[in-house]
């Protein structure tokens, strides 16, 4: 049983506001204390050890983790579960899943990473298997294999962010996987922050989903936290607290010491970068500050902030 809020790790790390392990920590046991026993991670957000303090104040058992990696074999499923386990200092992952899956050729394709996860679920050390993407297709394609039990899809009320189609058709794919039993918790309900000039429509649109079990939102300070918490229980918010909260814009910022290299286009998904004479050029239309790029830029001048 999770709460209907789920607590998206990924802008605390590095790749976002970089906040220490201590000052997430305390974050995550606040939102806890809150209510919030859900929490969303992955390998490449770097906020293990964030979580890793975290749980050193919270019931294990009455907290739900979901994590996910990029393994593609035994060898590097074996790796990435260990590493989780490890960094986080837990005995079991909640939920372990595929990261940013495209299509059902993808899910194939990884199928041998797929099995050792299948392994450690026998074993009980995963609850549940699952996959997140920002495709339809991929949807699509884990309605063909059971063993997807969770998806973390792309959820907002433009749709943005997702690669292959609209939010009405992520919605029929989302339905089918949902009568089926799986469960699905949404993430970039706010576009990445693109979308927070229209925050209230933006939670309107989340909460009415009935295909949803939770959605994940990225905190990053105690207002944050507390604005979330009641607009999901529907409870009134305090017009100073609103206040607070909606005084933060975030954008993707490149520093001047970029050398070009190019790798963020290759990683950036959503067709947001190109290299414009010479120069990274940024779409920011398209960007959904995930801050992904970052995690490839091999001068760390890349962050979303
Ligand atoms: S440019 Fe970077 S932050 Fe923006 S969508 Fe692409 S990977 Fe995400
Ligand atoms: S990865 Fe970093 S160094 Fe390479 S082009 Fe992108 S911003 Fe510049």
């Amino acid at each position: 049983m999770v709460s209907r809020l789920c607590y998206g790790s990924l802008t605390m790390g590095p790749l976002q506001r970089n906040l220490t392990p201590e000052e997430g920590a305390s974050l995550i046991r606040y939102g806890y204390e809150r209510g919030i026993n859900f929490l969303d991670a992955a390998e490449l957000y770097e906020t293990y050890p964030h979580i890793r303090e975290a749980l050193k104040y919270i019931e294990r058992d009455k907290y739900v983790i979901s994590s996910k990696c990029y393994a593609y074999s035994e060898k590097t499923a074996k790796e990435s579960f260990e590493k989780a386990l490890t960094e986080m200092n837990t005995d079991y992952v909640d939920i372990f899943m595929l990261h940013e899956q495209t299509s059902e050729l993808t899910i194939k394709g990884h199928y041998e990473a797929i099995e050792y996860f299948l392994k450690k679920k026998q074993e009980g050390k995963i609850k549940a298997f699952g996959i997140s993407t920002h495709y339809i297709d991929a949807v699509r394609g884990a309605l063909k294999y059971p063993e997807i039990e969770v998806i973390h899809p792309i959820t907002n009320m433009n749709g943005l962010g997702i690669q292959d189609g609209s939010m009405d058709e992520m919605l029929m794919a989302l339905n089918q996987f949902k009568a089926r039993g799986g469960g699905i918790y949404g993430m970039k309900p706010l576009g990445g922050g693109n979308l927070l000039s229209s925050v209230d429509d933006c939670f309107d649109f989340v909460l009415n989903l009935k295909e949803l079990d939770a959605i994940a939102f990225g905190m990053q300070s105690f207002d944050e936290i507390d604005y979330n918490v009641l607009r999901v229980s529907g409870e009134a918010i305090p017009s100073e607290l609103t206040q607070r909260v909606g005084g933060h814009s975030k954008s993707l910022q490149i520093a001047d010491w970029c050398i070009s290299c190019g790798a963020c286009v290759k990683k950036c998904d959503h067709k947001a970068l190109s290299m414009v004479d010479g120069k990274v050029s940024i779409n920011r239309s398209k960007c959904v500050l995930c801050g992904y790029c970052a995690s490839v830029c091999p001068e760390f001048c890349i962050k979303v902030y």
